[in-house]
């Protein structure tokens, strides 16, 4: 068993009984879901606008190549530098030196997973860069020492007292147990960092082929600080966050919104063109944007799970997920995790290392059905686990999954089989020895069942007998 395998399993056994932790989250999805149904109303057929999003998503997708270099062209021609890393470590090389030639030593940044995935805080604090996480919840993670814990809402495992205690430790303040004088906090700490900052550092929740734009979505106000104030800015942007033209934004922006977080709209929606323009009073002097492809070029040569790339990380499926809610979004050990993270992780970081993500799923469907933009996750679930299974299986089970499929197809065959089962140890005893205790790791957790006193079809023909003789 590898590490990120013993260490899920051991994080799963002990979040999923730990009955605070499943009461905090459960408590903050329920509001959310309440307030997310409520503003589908906003949307005259929300099954409507979801398939058209999914339809735009797949334009976009389809013709990435197009479309992104369309995207770096407007994009340049707005001032911007376009630099296209293929690997998290040439993403951060790039930001290292950006920052190396502007001697910067301190950067405010806004909330960006894609910063998470390539560990850029990580890489810059190491090269003695200060690094100051600019948004609420990113903020408290990043005093505690840990990764987000959800793609949306990175401290929602966390109670406003434990804040507090942590606020009082790290930031010197009062004790409070008001989400409010929290925020004021949290605010007085970070307001001066703006102005200290020699480079902002943001994600893109989309990127506007047609105009060479990002835009950036949040509620606090934070990322607008962030890339304005300081004199570079650098945004880190997936290669999937592309749409084709800006009125399709109105549909995403709302969209993004209601399905992350249960609002209308979120309270200050960005459009980030280039650097400052002469005649401007503010907004940087140098504008760069990171297009990170790191594995996803893959995950697009795939046609059965290229949609995965559709995602516009709202967080849905993380939040109906009965798996995610009891062990947690730490347990996953991945920057992306519940539904979505479990089916881009194998993809992104390794199907061998990771492929033990999409068994911890009931394939329940919840994901799927909640998705905006309809990604068909809980079969990419099943994908992977087959192509998991095809790839490293041992030959013995490999030979005994086609004997059974041979067995399974083949009514007349399996007929006979369950019913020479049925006399005794002979044949089962026969499959446990030679076929099932060989493969260990399945005996380990599993008993092999009795077969069953009466098959299935035995059963119908007695009830279609009763029936008969009942009309008699
Ligand atoms: S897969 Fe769908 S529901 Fe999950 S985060 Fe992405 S867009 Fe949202």
């Amino acid at each position: 068993m590898n590490a990120t395998v013993s260490s899920f399993l051991k994080d799963a056994k002990r979040v999923s009984a730990d009955l605070r932790h499943r009461s905090l989250i459960q408590n903050a999805l329920k509001g959310y879901l309440v307030k997310r149904d409520e503003k589908k109303a906003q949307f005259q057929d929300w099954q409507h606008a979801r398939q058209t999003a999914a339809e735009i998503k797949w334009d976009a997708i389809n013709h990435l190549d197009k479309y992104l270099a369309q995207f770096a062209d407007n994009a340049e021609a707005n001032g911007a530098k376009v630099f296209w890393a293929s690997t998290a470590d040439e993403a951060r090389e790039y930001i290292l030196d950006v920052a190396k030639k502007h001697s910067v030593k301190s950067i405010i940044k806004s909330k960006t997973m894609t910063g998470e995935e390539i560990h850029l805080g990580q890489a810059l604090e190491k090269a003695h860069i200060r690094v100051v996480e600019s948004d609420l919840g990113e903020l408290i993670v990043q005093l505690r020492e840990e990764p987000p814990y959800h793609i949306v809402f990175p401290s929602m495992h966390l109670s406003r007292h434990e804040i507090s205690d942590l606020f009082q430790k790290k930031l010197g303040s009062e004790p409070t147990d008001q989400p409010e004088e929290l925020t004021m906090i949290a605010r007085r700490a970070i307001r001066g960092e703006y102005i200290k900052a020699d480079m902002g550092i943001s994600g893109a929740n989309f990127a506007v082929a047609e105009t060479g734009m990002i835009s950036i979505t949040e509620n606090e106000g934070n990322a607008r600080l962030s890339t304005g104030l300081p004199k570079v800015h650098v945004a880190i942007c997936g290669i999937e966050k592309i749409v084709p033209r800006m009125e399709h934004l109105a549909l995403f922006l709302p969209m993004l919104a209601t399905a992350g977080a249960g609002q209308a709209l979120t309270c200050y929606n960005s459009l980030i063109g280039g650097p400052r323009q002469r005649g401007e009073v503010d907004g940087p002097e140098e504008f760069h944007i990171v297009l990170l492809d790191n594995s996803r070029s893959a995950l697009l040569a795939d046609p059965e799970q290229r949609d995965a790339l559709h995602c516009i990380r709202c967080g849905a499926c993380l939040n109906v997920c009965p798996i995610f809610k009891n062990v947690g979004g730490h347990t996953y050990g991945t920057t992306y995790s519940g539904p979505i993270g479990s089916v881009i992780t194998p993809h992104l970081r390794g199907l061998q290392q990771w492929k033990h993500l999409s068994q911890a799923s009931s394939l329940c469907g919840a994901c799927t059905e909640t998705c905006p933009v309809k990604i068909n996750l809980h079969h990419h679930l099943l994908h992977n686990r087959r192509n998991a299974v095809s790839e490293s299986a041992p030959f013995i089970e490999k030979i005994a999954m086609k004997i059974f499929a041979q067995v399974a197809t083949k009514p007349k065959l399996f007929e006979i089989l369950s019913v020479l089962a049925r006399f005794g140890d002979f044949f089962l005893g026969l499959v446990r020895n030679t076929v099932l205790d060989p493969l260990g790791a399945w005996t380990k957790t599993r008993s092999f069942p009795n077969s069953a006193p009466k098959n299935f079809k035995e059963m119908w023909r007695e009830r279609a007998a009763k029936k008969e003789e009942a009309k008699r």
